[in-house]
């Protein structure tokens, strides 16, 4: 097998972490993990009935994370030979691009990329990551942490932290409508 982003390269056997098959570039650091062995990692990690809306993404990751200067390098499959698919994965503070084989379905992670997404709460959820879903979400999580962001510089954080709370509260809440209504009429002119 060839490394994606040196096709000179080949790749050696080794571990990604702990029970989790891998081949990876002497040069580039990347690794390659076929999909059945993500698989069988995967059902000793993830909750199968976990969605995409009940990840925690810790949208605003304050790393310094540098993608890997291969981020961008369109690569071929190892394993099967097919261009691979980039996935994007863009938070906050945060870009970058795995790659899945659309044949094989195997993936590429170039140099820490695996480690990031481990710290993101991520890495037993990649197949998740290449649908519209997740794209969806991201998206709308980022507009929420605008929109707080937004909330605090104009109310003070104190004020603002009371109304978070109060929302989840009346959104939790069957009458949580009875409150919404009770605020507009108290701000009717
Ligand atoms: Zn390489
Ligand atoms: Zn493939």
């Amino acid at each position: 097998m060839l490394c994606p982003k040196h096709p000179q390269e080949s790749l050696l056997p080794g571990q990604l972490t702990e029970g989790l098959k891998s081949h990876s570039c002497p040069i580039c650091n990347g690794s390659w993990v076929a999909a059945d062995d993500y698989q069988t990692w995967q059902s000793t990690q993830a909750d199968p009935s976990m969605r995409v809306s009940n990840l925690q993404v810790p949208i605003n990751h304050g790393g310094d994370y540098q993608p890997s200067r291969y981020d961008n390098r369109a690569g071929l499959c190892p394993s099967c030979g097919f261009y691979l698919v980039r996935g994007r994965i863009n938070l906050q503070k945060v870009s970058f691009f795995i790659e899945r084989c659309p044949g094989c379905k195997g993936t590429w992670y170039d140099d820490g990329e695996w480690a990031l997404l481990n710290e993101l709460g991520l890495s037993a959820y990649v197949p998740v990551l290449f649908t519209d879903e997740w794209q969806n979400y991201v998206r709308s999580a980022e507009a929420e942490f605008r929109e707080r962001i937004a909330t605090a510089e104009k109310l003070g954080p104190e004020i603002a932290e009371k109304l978070f709370d109060l929302a989840k509260l009346l959104e939790q809440h069957p009458n949580g409508d009875f409150g919404v209504a009770y605020l507009m009429r108290r701000f009717e002119k």
